[in-house]
């Protein structure tokens, strides 16, 4: 449904029939990052109202539900279960039965179990909704005070050597602003490797969001290796960087080692007219289309 200002169109979806439970559909229900007020009172009718509650860990889970009065059968399904646990939980929303899929924190399917579900669910072509909330990249790029219409989620480096610096030479040239996951006992080494790799840039530290000890720490690589030199991080940490400046794109974009006249003899080869090459050509370089034209006009 499209949001509108109509308040009539835009309250219909609380109407009694968008909210009843489903059988036979799988609900991706998020759950707080940090702060338990932040579960909707959707989510909790969900759990309260579905078969079944697939969980990444039962015992947090049910914790969770306890606080609210909700007692439900769970199952787990979890990284290494989720294979053969993913068929069994099809089967019973094939039989007719609703599943509401949790994991520890936040939204099921970021950088957690609940992706490979929705896959499956899919190519059995089982109904899949969600209850959205927080999730912790989302709420990290929105305070971090950086660039945010264009972002790409990079989620956990890999802990192999070589994976990391691979990822990391990919995404070097990238402009948008990049969002990582870290656990606290591998931020410093993280940190280093990401100013190592991209240089000098304004990073923000999401620290704890959401929770009593909520932290924003905005600065830049070089001083976060620095500050954490002799600081122990504690706590959840989502990581948001800069994207590439002008130059560093510059450096692996397709036409770095091409002169100006082969940059604007490529888009003419593609099928641009000549003003348009020069154009695309002044566009990648970031610079003035007179200054490209003297260049191939000579
Ligand atoms: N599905 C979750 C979501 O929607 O954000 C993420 C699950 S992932 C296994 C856990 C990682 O999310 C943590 O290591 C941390 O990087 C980040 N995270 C989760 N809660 C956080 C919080 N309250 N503050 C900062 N980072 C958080």
């Amino acid at each position: 449904m499209s949001l509108t200002k109509d308040p009539d169109v835009y309250y219909a979806d609380t109407s009694e029939e968008k909210n009843k439970i489903n059988g036979g559909t799988l609900y991706l229900v998020t759950t707080p990052i940090g702060n338990l007020a932040d579960l909707s009172e959707r989510a909790k009718k969900v759990l309260a109202g579905v078969d079944f509650v697939a969980a990444e860990d039962t015992r947090n889970s049910a914790k969770l539900l306890a606080i609210f009065g909700i007692k439900k059968p769970m199952v787990s399904y979890y990284e290494h279960n989720k294979r053969e646990r993913g068929e069994i939980i099809c089967d019973r929303l094939a039989a007719g039965e609703s599943c509401a899929l949790v994991t520890d924190a936040g939204m099921p399917g970021i950088s957690d179990p609940g992706e490979d579900i929705v896959k499956l669910c899919a190519e059995r072509g089982i109904p899949v909704t969600a209850v959205p909330g927080p999730c912790a990249a989302m709420t990290a790029l929105t305070l971090s005070g950086l660039f945010t219409a264009r972002f790409a989620f990079e989620g956990f480096l890999s802990t192999n050597k070589g994976e990391r610096r691979r990822h990391l030479d990919e995404i070097k040239h990238d402009r948008h602003t990049l969002i990582f996951y870290e656990a606290p006992h591998k931020l410093k080494a993280t940190l280093a490797d990401l100013f190592s790799a991209l240089g000098d840039r304004k990073i923000s530290l999401c620290r704890e969001l959401t929770k009593l000890n909520e932290e924003i720490l905005r600065t830049t690589l070089s001083e976060a290796v620095n500050m954490y030199t002799d600081r122990e991080p504690r706590g959840e940490y989502v990581l948001i960087v800069e994207g590439a400046s002008e130059e560093q794109a510059a450096e692996g974009a397709f036409w770095s080692d091409m002169t100006i006249e082969e940059h604007v003899a490529y888009y003419i080869d593609g099928g641009k007219s000549k003003m348009d090459a020069i154009k695309a050509c002044a566009k990648d370089r970031g610079m003035a289309k007179n200054e490209v034209y003297k260049v191939v006009n000579v």
